[in-house]
């Protein structure tokens, strides 16, 4: 399993990969206004307020957009390339970038599934059955 305590300093995000590690992929609703909202930020970026719940998205949803990464950000990641990167629109209402079939096309509805990338585990998503 990941050592999930070395991908970031920030409680938020590092909370936020302890789930992905697990399976899970969460984001905040507000319990005052009810805004769903990616990534975690600890507030309300609707309305303010700082009482916000981590809930577990249901890993389904909408590809929005899809791209081909055949230049990684770091050699590291080179030997996985290419690879695609979406923006999946959450059926909870949030949309998030994450690893993708590349075969897939906007609008394609997807589930994700949780593999190794390089130091970690990251969602990446597949049409859904
Ligand atoms: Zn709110």
């Amino acid at each position: 399993m990941t050592d999930t305590t070395t991908l970031s300093t920030d409680p938020l995000a590092r909370d936020w990969w302890a789930g992905i590690a697990q399976g899970r992929i969460g984001y905040e609703v507000c319990a005052d206004c009810s805004t769903a909202q990616f990534y975690p930020r600890g507030h309300c970026t609707a309305c303010g307020s700082t009482r916000v719940e981590t809930r577990t998205a249901a890993g389904t949803g909408t590809i929005f957009s899809i791209t081909v990464v055949h230049r990684p950000p770091s050699a590291a990641l080179q030997p996985f390339a290419p690879y695609a990167i979406a923006l999946v629109d959450l059926d909870e209402g949030v949309r998030l970038m994450a690893h993708a079939d590349p075969a897939l096309a906007i609008g394609a509805r997807v589930r994700a599934m949780f593999v190794p990338f390089g130091d970690r585990t990251v969602p990446r998503f597949a049409a859904a059955a």
